[in-house]
């Protein structure tokens, strides 16, 4: 059997950024991707935070192939008679370095990819690694079809479902109910209406966010990333409430209905479908972290668990590159002691000791609460209620400003309810 130091499963973000971190040190590695290309079949919303990651191969992100730096926020509370839209913009972030940027993986994949193929890391497309080889309980490389290749180091970066690493038993089978499902579609709009409807200048991009009626009262929310003239357009929809609430809506329709709904069609106007898809999201978020190591293998990105829905952001991506990076990063270290069994322990202290598995423990309450179906419900109509009650101006006298905001507060705000519900808040 041909052996190699290193094996990577999976072309998306955590793989290539593991690959591209063991070629760069001249290790022998091959990265194994499904795909027709590396980027060909993976999902995203649409921003990598860089910040967290850029010094991470700072040269990589100098020169990537990202569509716009994200210098204006918004998010909308979305009801089916008003919408509430907060707009925030900065001067820090409309300035180098940009904290975030919208990505096509697509684009931006395939060129990580021959990223590490310059830096003498070989990248098979078109293959699915259908198991890994076990030998006394260590993973000692690969079979893909009639293909065995044997590694020292197997790095699982498969995404979210896992199927391989499940089947291996290094994981466990990810339940649906951890789960969500996005739908997403890339809308064509000239760079110039792009920047006229999110109010950007010339070359910088917006992220826009909206709860409430787009997941009809369900967990979840749309998404809207403006790329260079493109649009990625979408929902994710927790699996539970989708099975749970659902009312027999065919879930995917709801795309149709959050594109139409009268406070957003205007902003998808004119465009033209480029590509529609659909993909699995993990919301477990810490609690649904296995153990990232073990004999002969780590596990890094989705398949590790590492993505994280923080509400008014998502994050996953910069999760998967800095996984990638440690993994490598740990084989590297325990190659030059000379034991690389020492690689497991050294890329999880990594992963803890840092931002990664800290950001996912700070905001691990973050699951629970959003259970709550009064998020996406009852807080969305209430401040659409405050804003209605404030600017409408009947024949009859008006009331204070004071009494008119009071008003609604009182009646949506001050109770039993409300007030547990804000205990929760402290918590994430
Ligand atoms: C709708 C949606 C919106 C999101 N929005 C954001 C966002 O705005 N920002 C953010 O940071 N994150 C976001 N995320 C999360 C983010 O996209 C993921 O966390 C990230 O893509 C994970 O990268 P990965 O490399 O671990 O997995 P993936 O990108 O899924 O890559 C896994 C790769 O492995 C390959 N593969 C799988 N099985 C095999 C096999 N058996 N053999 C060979 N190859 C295989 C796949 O083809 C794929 O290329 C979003 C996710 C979704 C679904």
């Amino acid at each position: 059997m041909e052996k190699v130091d290193c094996i990577v499963v999976g072309g998306g973000l955590a793989g290539l950024s593991a690959a591209y971190g063991l070629a760069s040190e001249g290790l022998e590695v091959i990265l194994i991707e499904r795909g027709d290309y590396a980027g060909a079949k993976n999902v995203t919303g649409g921003r990598l935070y860089v910040s967290p990651i850029r010094d991470m191969y700072p040269e990589l992100w100098e020169a990537a192939p990202f569509e716009r730096p994200v210098t204006r926020e918004f998010i909308t509370l979305l009801n089916s008679g008003n919408a509430t839209t907060i707009e925030f913009a900065s001067d820090k972030f409309a300035a180098q370095p940009y904290q975030s940027y919208t990505v096509l993986r697509a684009t931006l994949d395939l060129w990580l990819s021959e990223q590490v193929m310059e830096k003498g890391g070989m990248v098979i497309t078109n293959q699915r690694v259908d198991e890994l080889l076990m030998e006394d309980g260590k993973v000692i490389g690969i079979r893909a079809g009639e293909d065995e290749i044997g590694a020292d180091m197997t790095i699982v970066a498969e995404g979210v479902l896992g199927l391989v690493s499940t089947k291996a038993g290094l994981r466990q089978k990810p339940s649906w109910k951890d789960h969500a499902v996005g739908f997403k579609e890339t809308i064509e709009l000239p760079q110039e209406v792009i920047e006229s409807r999110w109010h950007l200048s010339p070359g910088q991009g917006a992220a826009h966010l909206f709860m409430g009626e787009v997941t009809k009262g369900m967990l979840g929310g749309g998404f809207l990333y403006t790329n260079k003239s493109s649009i990625s357009f979408g929902i994710v929809l927790g699996m539970k409430d989708a099975k749970e609430r659902a009312d027999k809506i065919d879930v995917y329709t709801l795309l149709d209905d959050f594109k139409a709904h009268p406070h957003v069609a205007p902003l998808v106007a004119g465009g033209e479908l480029l590509e529609y898809s659909a993909h699995v999201i993990s919301e477990a978020g810490y609690a649904g972290i296995p153990q990232l190591y073990g004999d002969g293998y780590l596990l890094a990105g989705d398949t590790a668990g590492l993505a994280l829905n923080q509400l008014y952001t998502v994050r996953g991506m910069d999760f998967a590159v800095a996984s990638g990076y440690y993994a490598a990063k740990a084989t590297l270290e325990a190659k030059q002691q000379g034991d690389l069994s020492a690689a497991g322990p050294m890329y999880e202290k990594m992963m803890r000791d840092t931002w990664v598995i800290k950001d996912l423990e700070t905001a691990q309450h973050i699951p629970h609460f959003i259970e709550n179906p009064r998020i996406f419900t009852h807080y969305p109509q209430s401040v659409g209620r405050i804003f209605e009650r404030l600017f409408t101006l009947t024949s009859d006298p008006t009331e204070g400003i004071y009494h008119k905001v009071m008003g609604s507060v009182k009646q949506d705000f001050v109770n039993a309810k409300t007030v547990k519900e804000l205990m929760g808040v402290r918590k994430i």
